[in-house]
């Protein structure tokens, strides 16, 4: 087979995409990634230092997220967009490039609530939710048979959206093994309160949901799955969002560094010139060409149904995990100003710390990589 020689190839590839990653996408995928970028940048960006200091979740962008498509983005019919995997993917790292509480919003609403009622719903509770969703949102908890009804006992910790959406899927304990209901908002017996105080995540609501004897009516069950596959299913969708998610956030902080890198003057020059300057933004330029590569593949694969649970761990546990470092090169080359909230880098640092531990922790990835490659599990 011919070799074209390396010297006869083009341009020096842009700083921001040196693998030609670009060049790997349809054009169908360029024009979602493009769309949500100009959203972002247009919608996201002059607001959301001000959500994130406030600790508010910018509400009134739910609207615009429903008719960009962002919500049940990857389903198909109800209202929902219809699109490939790749392209949600890339839609979750523009939303992540903004802010994690965003891309947490979105994936959510599409990989938690509305995936299972789209994948284990009877055709009733899909033609109800899903098309209203699209426009618009552990296991103590158990659920007993009363006639008619399910009654709900029990508390959800750590919900985000819960407080704000009209409709929560709940996994509960029942006689017949783990089975998912639909809790609409103002149902007797269920409340929301908002977990404050945090310091990460903060444009995002995080609440706890209280069942007490909550009369569900039966009709109100997912009738298609039993069991821990239903809430795993939904864990594999958003971990899926995340693995890109993440890398939109580490793009952020390596492009903010590096225009900084290349205007702030130090000792009568860019700091862009010094060596160590230069080794932490090749990095952290080299770590967001392997977590794109990782969340492409990724998203081929699961395109193609051959996409396997530990592939998700390996991009995920990667892909934050990496952010996460970038994040904290960033910030130092900013010196001082990387603390400040003028720029995104310690938002970013800050929200990733949650990423790092929401959808299965970074140890627990670890764990369930290392029982593939090894054949023994660590941690049953
Ligand atoms: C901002 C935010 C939003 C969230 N949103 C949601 C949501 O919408 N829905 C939802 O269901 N959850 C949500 N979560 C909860 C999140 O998924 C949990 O916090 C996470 O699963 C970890 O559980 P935990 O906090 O109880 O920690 P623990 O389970 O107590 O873990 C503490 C530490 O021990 C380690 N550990 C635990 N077990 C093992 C083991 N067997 N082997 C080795 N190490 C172990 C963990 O890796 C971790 O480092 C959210 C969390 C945050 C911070």
């Amino acid at each position: 087979m011919a070799h074209t020689p390396v010297e006869r190839q083009a341009q020096v590839p842009p700083a921001t995409d040196l693998y030609n990653i670009d060049h790997l996408l349809s054009e169908e995928e360029r024009m979602v990634r493009d769309t949500v970028r100009k959203f972002v940048r247009e919608r996201v960006l002059p607001i959301i230092g001000e959500h994130f200091e406030a600790g508010t979740f910018p509400r009134e962008l739910v609207p615009e997220f429903a008719e960009l498509g962002l919500l049940g983005m990857h389903l198909d019919g109800y209202g929902c967009a219809g699109l490939n995997a790749v392209c949600y993917g890339l839609a979750c790292q523009e939303l992540e490039a903004g802010d994690s509480g965003v891309r947490s919003f979105v994936s959510v609403q599409g990989s938690l609530a509305m995936f299972p009622i789209y994948a284990f719903g009877s055709e009733e509770q899909k033609q109800r939710w899903l098309p209203r969703m699209a426009r618009a949102g552990s296991m103590r908890t158990s659920a007993r048979r009363d006639g008619d009804s399910y009654i709900l006992n029990g508390t959800k910790m750590w919900i985000t959206n819960g407080s704000i959406a009209d409709v929560a899927v709940v996994w509960a304990r029942t006689e017949e093994g783990i089975r998912g209901f639909l809790v609409e908002r103002g149902t007797p017996g269920f409340t929301t309160s908002n977990i404050h105080q945090k310091l990460s995540l903060r444009a995002s609501v995080t609440s706890e949901l209280h069942f007490e004897d909550c009369r569900i009516p039966a009709a109100n069950m997912l009738p298609n799955v039993r069991g821990m596959r239903g809430p795993l299913s939904c864990l594999n969708e958003a971990r899926y969002g995340i693995a890109w998610g993440a890398a939109g956030a580490a793009r952020t902080c390596y492009e903010v560094a590096l225009d900084y890198a290349k205007s702030r003057i130090q000792f009568s020059q860019p700091i862009a010139s010094f060596q160590l300057v230069q080794q932490k933004l090749v990095i952290m330029a080299t770590e967001l060409v392997k977590a794109q590569l990782l969340a492409l593949q990724l998203g081929r694969l699961k395109d193609e149904g051959l996409l396997h649970p530990v592939q998700i761990s390996v991009a995920k546990r990667n892909n934050v995990r990496e952010a996460l470092k970038t994040a904290r090169e960033a910030r130092s080359v900013l010196g001082a100003n990387g603390i400040t909230l003028e720029y995104p880098i310690s938002r970013h640092m800050n929200n990733l710390e949650s990423v790092f531990t929401y959808e299965g922790t970074d140890d627990i990835h670890t764990l369930i990589i290392g029982q593939a490659i090894t054949g023994i599990s660590a941690f049953s």
